[in-house]
């Protein structure tokens, strides 16, 4: 059905859409509106000369000049299509629940409201029955029976803006509404006088829901990778990690952690009980019909239990190595390498440079249906189709070492070692790289040449690392320029120096720099990309891992066969306009180029 409130589009001076034609020709037919007003109304339209403000719509016209009673609309349109027509929702009970189940955003595009469940039965109120595509989604999504009723397009979106808030998408809004002066202490009594009391008062944690789930939502909507929940002295601090950095957004009342915390726990299915020992858990939640799911986990400290929430968007992963910000000489040496028969490809990097998802990648660029692959992983992060991915469960004796050796019974070709961390596993995925395995596993360390080192130090002897390694990549993710506001940029001598830009190569450069815009929240940064070193390893090479070398060594030979540093790509991809200098030289500090 149409929206009254705002007028339509410039198309609408001389067509009315078919939705308020529908009701019209059926509020003639029932004699709610005489013809002559409609025809008045008609006029009305047609003569509206003025291209600047819209047309007026037809339907709002004969509301607000002939008294066109849209309840009575709703009533026959209800006994038209057999169903019933909505409770008054002007005085209806909704509880958080069932107002969890829909975002709010959902609900208004589609002018619906969840009103009540019973069992797996969702009631819903619509506005338009004839346009059903919302509501079988809908249905779809939450694997709930819809059991549509009829009511007014205008009385459910006073009803959304009643029940969500008028903007539930804004945090400022709930926790003004949360926190609104002289409410005293209980979130009841506040949310009496925030105008949102006609939430079920069986359930006095509405607001609280709300506000986790307006948490959750604007995490999302910002492309936030975590969620941080910190218990401090004196405040509950939130900060969301987008691209990498993390923000601080409005503090939740200090006096809600508690409530906010036990909510997040019931979500996450974990003990709400148990607050002295680290738990883990997760929650499934779908958002504009895309399913994420959220690991969650708690963790005592001195002022109460934190919370973080890691964002799996399985559809938001990109698998690919372009996608990921490869050169195209450096996805060839890639793809080159995971296509060998057997032998090591290790990626190195600390926590958050993206190396689970780079093996993602290559597994995903080599799944074909002749080749099983087996991966090991702790936790699993996504579901990858057509791979086999065996959690690590050290709680029931399943460590890396043990799934390791099961697995390779299973006759893989291609296996994944989520982290190599000590000599047992180490020596597992060498055995069976010598075995005729592709093995690609993970290690941190903060350069390529020192994963040699690395392996070496844990215990693995040098003949055996020198013939099972193909090849280590390291890699940093550096922020992506907003491709939305980018601009030219000349750098200032400083910045050219900061990274050894010579003005030859300054003059042939696009530099770049994002400017700050909506698509970017005002960082000039969106998304990520990688910066990696491809550390190859041939004959020579392997002479030197053999005799022990140390890995400044290794790092110099393999400078000689022209191994580009990270912070040299980093450079590379400056040059083209994806990132910036500063960017580059903050993430390689203290890299030896
Ligand atoms: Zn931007």
């Amino acid at each position: 059905m149409s929206d009254f409130s705002s007028a339509g589009s410039v198309s609408s001076v001389a067509l009315t859409p078919g939705a308020d034609e529908f009701i019209v020709q059926l509020a003639l037919e029932r004699t709610l509106v005489a013809p002559a007003a409609v025809e008045r109304a008609r006029r009305q339209i047609a003569e509206h000369a003025d291209l600047v403000t819209p047309a007026p719509r037809l339907l709002a016209l004969l509301v607000a000049d002939a008294g066109l009673d849209l309840r009575r609309v709703a009533e026959f349109l209800a006994a038209d299509f057999g169903l019933p027509l909505a409770p008054d929702l002007g005085v209806v009970r909704v509880s958080g629940e069932v107002l969890g189940l829909v975002p709010r955003e959902f609900a208004a595009r589609y002018k619906i409201l969840p009103f009540a469940q019973e069992g797996r039965v969702l009631k819903l109120a619509i506005s338009d029955p004839i346009d059903t595509e919302a509501v079988d989604n809908l249905g779809h999504m939450l694997k709930l029976t819809i059991e549509p009723h009829v009511a007014t397009a205008d009385d459910i979106a006073a009803a959304i803006d009643r029940f969500y808030g008028k903007d539930a998408g804004s945090l400022d809004q709930l926790l003004s509404n949360l926190s609104a002066p002289g409410n005293g202490d209980s979130a009841v009594a506040s949310t009496e006088a925030s105008g949102l009391g006609n939430v079920s008062d069986t359930d006095a944690d509405a607001p609280v829901v709300k506000l986790v789930h307006s948490i959750i939502l604007e995490a999302i909507q910002r492309r936030a990778s975590d969620i941080h929940m910190e218990p401090l002295e004196k405040r509950f601090r939130v900060r969301y990690r987008i691209d990498g950095v993390l923000l601080e957004v409005e503090n939740p009342p200090k006096r809600l952690q508690l409530s906010i915390v036990s909510r997040l726990k019931i979500m996450a299915n974990i003990s709400i009980a148990e607050k002295r020992i680290p738990q883990d858990g997760r929650i499934q939640i779908m958002v504009n019909g895309r399913q994420l799911d959220l690991r969650v986990s708690s963790l005592p400290t001195a002022h109460g239990e934190s919370i973080v929430m890691r964002i799996l968007d399985k559809e938001g992963l990109q698998l690919g190595l372009p996608q990921l910000g490869f050169f195209s000489d450096d996805q060839k040496e890639m793809e080159r390498l995971i296509a060998m028969p057997d032998g090591i490809v290790l990626v190195t990097g600390p926590t958050g440079s993206g190396k689970t998802t780079t093996l993602y990648s290559c597994l995903h660029h080599i799944n074909k249906p002749d080749r099983k692959i087996i991966t090991v992983e702790d936790p699993v992060e996504y579901q990858l189709n057509g791979i086999n991915q065996v959690p690590v469960r050290a709680d029931v004796g399943m460590t890396f070492a043990s799934a390791l050796r099961s697995m390779l019974r299973q006759a893989p070709n291609i296996v994944m070692i989520g982290e190599i961390r000590d000599l047992e596993t180490a020596e597992i995925a060498i055995n069976a790289s010598l075995t005729g395995h592709m093995v690609f596993s993970t290690l941190h360390t903060n350069d390529a040449p020192s994963a040699v080192t690395r392996l070496i130090d844990i215990g693995v002897k040098p003949f055996l690392v020198s013939t099972s390694l193909r090849a280590v990549l390291a890699q940093r993710l550096v922020r992506k320029i907003c491709p939305k506001c980018t601009q030219p940029y000349q750098p200032t001598a400083a910045e050219l120096r900061s990274l050894n830009i010579s003005p030859a190569m300054a003059s042939a450069a696009n530099f770049a720099k994002g400017t700050g815009c909506a698509n970017c929240n005002g960082t000039g940064f969106r998304g990520r990309l990688v910066i990696v070193e491809l550390f190859l390893i041939n004959e020579d090479v392997q002479r030197l891992i053999y005799e022990n070398t140390g890995s400044a060594r290794l790092r110099d030979k393999a400078r000689s066969f022209g191994m580009r540093t990270m912070r040299e790509d980093g450079l590379r991809k400056v040059t083209a306009g994806l990132t910036t200098i500063d960017e580059v030289v903050s993430i390689t500090v203290g890299d030896a180029s």
